[in-house]
């Protein structure tokens, strides 16, 4: 399903206006529609899989889903309680003006849209999940009216011109075209008396406040889907979704690579060359790290299990611990003096300037040679 592309279903460019992949999709229904390939399996496929990728792409939110990737699963449920069509209300509403027969009339249940909300995370919170509050203004089916927009939801009649159906159909050429009924505006019923609560739209505007729990291990990126907290649908249909796009906040010093949790500790060149006990900050507690002597700038460590969490795969990374040799800019005229002495007695100061202190080129530069 998720590898499914719709585009080239369709037969169009990824950038495609709504027009052109409307046309497309058309054009191809008609080809492929069952009526004109009476007992054709492979063109009823076809045309399953062409209605399938228009009920996505038809729809700009749908579409912006899809384009960004991994949750094109979302779109199935869209199925679910529809009354008459299979395919939805895209289908509908494109072929009530090429097919007769499809016997959908009144009103038809509606999915509710989607909201998308970002969320910007510190690192921290990130990597240990923590409680989210997100405020939202969106519209919830009325109350009084059961949604229906008709005074305490009973102020309803039938529609007299096309009998509650929703459609007209008039036999044109080939076709039986059907098509909206314009004195109900295809809801096949008419409200003689509008809700006041919300003026006859069926829903209102409503502030809430979702709170949900991200789970540890979510980077930057990452899309969090909280099933039916979106808009309310219409006429019955599910509510849309609401999506969350996380952004995680850089840490100055630690970063993420993979489900790594990576740190640079900076040691000094003594401790690199008689070995410390040391301690290595983690998001929780610091855990103690032992320096060999003769320790290598640029050496790694590793704690298992000490990383990240990863929400999809549920394991946990590792703490990843480069270590860095800090070599001092400044040197006193008795460190110096030593550091000399090191030098001659190792038989590793040929090079350096014997009397000039001024520059540093010669003992100092010599020592940071060795540690980059
Ligand atoms: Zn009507
Ligand atoms: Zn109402």
């Amino acid at each position: 399903m998720a590898s499914k592309d719709y585009y080239s279903i369709l037969g169009v460019a990824r950038n495609a206006s709504q027009d052109e992949i409307k046309k497309s999709y058309r054009k191809l229904a008609m080809k492929y529609h069952p009526d004109r390939n009476p007992g054709d399996k492979a063109a009823e496929a076809q045309f399953k899989s062409i209605n399938e990728a228009y009920e996505v792409l038809g729809d700009p939110q749908k579409r912006s889903l899809f384009d960004s990737g991994g949750f094109t699963e979302g779109f199935e449920h869209g199925s679910a309680g529809q009354a008459g069509s299979p395919f939805g209300d895209l289908f509908a509403d494109v072929f009530s003006e090429f097919f007769g027969g499809g016997g959908r009339g009144g009103p038809h249940p509606q999915q509710g849209e989607h909201i998308l909300r970002q969320v910007e995370l510190s690192f921290e919170e990130a990597a240990l999940g923590r409680e989210i509050s997100i405020k939202l203004s969106r519209w919830e089916s009325c109350s009084p009216c059961s949604g229906t927009g008709a005074k305490n939801g009973k102020a309803v009649r039938v529609c007299s011109t096309c009998r509650g159906t929703g459609y007209i159909r008039i036999q044109q050429g080939f076709f039986a075209v059907q098509r909206a009924c314009s004195a109900c505006g295809g809801e096949g019923r008419v409200v003689t008396e509008t809700c006041t609560n919300c003026s006859g739209r069926g829903r209102v505007s409503v502030e809430r406040t979702i709170t949900r729990t991200i789970p540890a291990g979510v980077s930057s990126g990452v899309r969090v889907r909280i099933n039916g907290e979106g808009h309310a649908g219409a006429y019955g249909g599910p509510s849309g979704d609401l999506y969350i796009d996380i952004t995680v906040k850089p840490h100055p010093f630690f970063s993420r690579e993979g489900d790594d949790l990576v740190v640079e500790k900076k040691i000094s060149f003594l401790q690199a060359i008689f070995g410390d006990d040391v301690e290595i900050p983690t998001l929780g507690s610091p855990l103690p790290l032992k320096l060999d002597a003769g320790t290598q700038p640029g050496s790694v460590r590793r704690f298992r299990g000490k990383g990240l969490a990863n929400p999809q795969t549920r394991q946990v990374g590792d703490l990843v611990v480069r270590i860095s040799v800090e070599i001092p800019t400044k040197l006193t005229r008795e460190q110096r003096e030593i550091l000399e002495k090191y030098a001659a007695v190792s038989g590793d100061g040929g090079t350096h300037g014997t009397g000039s202190s001024q520059d540093g080129g010669g003992i100092f530069s010599k020592v940071k040679s060795i540690f980059e």
